[in-house]
């Protein structure tokens, strides 16, 4: 073999670093030949153990060499990929011709936009620019087979057949592996603003975010809530308050300030901080620390979870009486309510892990109820490979098994992985 190679953790396990499309479709075919199962690493910051070999027998393909962005195109406000290249790269490459790509996740320096697509990944800014699906123009991939794809494309009009693409946004490499991406950029907005305001309630919250969404909605790019308890590990303080995170951009300087304080104001919520400079932000270092937090302290039964808007308040209610009923249970919420997904994490007693599939039926259960969705964020990997059947209506569970049969006849891609085979 000419690929750059190492043999790793079990005997019969290689990682491969392919530099290009056609090294990744001879891998391929290589491992068809000799019945390898093939593993696509990005950054491996999923946290649903989707880069975890099962099989001795694998050939996992890391993408560590395939970093190049090939073409920036402002005059299509395009920028195309390989799949290895980091998000942050990706984000640099638009700013340095003044554009934005408008995806941004905390892991940005260390997530590949291969393993970002594979993911469908949000965000941030989802609020405002949806999640990655709507900043595709295009995917180049490589099939079980070997075949190579090229859906790579700069035109903002294309309806000369379906896009196929699409199948391989969000389906974890089941499907295919990813190989290169054209990406839509769009123009930078001037001015930023950033504040952390404090609460007594969520409602009052989502009453907040839907006046902000309905009047700003352009300029509205977060908004972020913090329950009490993580409030009180951020902050230091015995709190009973939750902590909102709002970004606003915008053109034109000021036009939202004045609105804003006066709302703020007339409602009772208490503006903590405001800034302007996102580079330099210490209330987003905060939202970060959010994230260590949960590990340093425990929270580590993650639901990572998304309902209709109007639907979280009833849904919070539920919870808190649940956890009043089971004390080995203590809740630390947080996340991205303007998109609707909340990372609803809980520590449980050390005596009591046995009761986390009664904990995880419980919020699953009440998800679906609430005409929520069981995994907004990470994928479902193998640690969840169990809730595809559970939970999706027979017939759309069904057509993805067939879809994987047709693509992947041999199941060598990615075994077990959103699904049970
Ligand atoms: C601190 C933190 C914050 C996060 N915040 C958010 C957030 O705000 N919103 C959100 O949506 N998600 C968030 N995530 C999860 C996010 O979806 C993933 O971390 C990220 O998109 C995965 O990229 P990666 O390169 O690390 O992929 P990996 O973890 O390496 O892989 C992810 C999956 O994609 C597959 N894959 C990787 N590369 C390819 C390829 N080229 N072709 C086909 N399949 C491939 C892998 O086999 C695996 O199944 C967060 C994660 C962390 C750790």
């Amino acid at each position: 073999m000419k690929f750059p190679i190492k043999t790793i953790r079990k005997s019969a396990q290689i990682t491969a670093f392919p530099k290009n499309s056609l090294e990744v479709s001879k891998l391929v075919k290589f491992s068809n030949k000799y019945k390898f199962h093939i593993l696509p690493i990005g950054g491996e910051t999923n946290r649903v153990d989707g880069t975890k070999p099962q099989f001795e027998k694998t050939i996992l393909i890391d993408f560590k060499k395939m970093n190049r962005i090939e073409e920036v195109d402002s005059d299509n406000f395009i920028i195309t990929a390989q799949s290895g290249t980091l998000l942050k790269t990706i984000q640099k490459a638009a700013n340095n011709k003044k554009l934005l790509f408008p995806v941004n996740i905390a892991p940005s320096d260390k997530c590949t936009i291969g393993g970002n697509i594979s993911t469908n990944v949000g965000g941030l800014q989802t609020l405002r620019y949806g999640n990655i699906e709507d900043h595709i123009n295009g995917l180049e991939v490589v099939l079980s087979d070997g075949t190579i794809l090229n859906f790579l494309n700069k035109l903002k009009k294309d309806n000369f057949g379906p896009k196929l693409w699409k199948l391989f946004c969000g389906s974890e490499g089941v499907f295919g592996i990813i190989t290169r991406a054209s990406l839509k950029l769009i123009p930078k907005k001037k001015y930023n603003s950033t504040y952390l305001i404090q609460t007594n309630s969520l409602n009052k919250s989502i009453r907040l975010l839907k006046f902000l969404r309905n009047k700003y909605f352009d300029n509205l790019t977060s908004f972020e809530i913090i329950f009490p308890i993580p409030s009180s590990y951020l902050f230091n303080e015995s709190t009973h308050h939750f902590n909102l995170i709002i970004e606003i951009q915008s053109n034109i300087i000021g036009n939202y300030k004045k609105d804003l304080k006066k709302y703020f104001n007339l409602n009772k919520f208490k503006i903590d901080k405001i800034e302007h400079d996102k580079s330099k932000s210490w209330i987003w270092s905060k939202r970060e620390e959010l994230v260590y937090n949960q590990i340093k302290y425990n929270f580590t039964e993650k639901f990572d979870i998304s309902l209709p808007i109007d639907k979280w308040s009833v849904f919070i209610k539920k919870v808190n009486t649940f956890v009043k009923d089971n004390k080995i249970f203590t809740p630390y919420f947080f996340g991205h309510l303007g998109d609707g997904n909340l990372h609803c994490n809980f520590k449980v007693h050390p005596n009591s892990k046995k009761n986390c599939a009664y904990l995880s039926k419980f919020i699953y259960d009440l998800t679906i109820q609430s005409e929520g969705s069981v995994a907004a964020e990470h994928g479902l990997g193998l640690k969840k490979n169990y809730l595809l059947k559970k939970y999706k209506p027979s017939e759309n569970y069904l057509f993805i098994k067939k879809l994987k049969k047709h693509l992947d006849p041999n199941s060598r891609l990615g075994k077990n992985k959103l699904f049970q085979a």
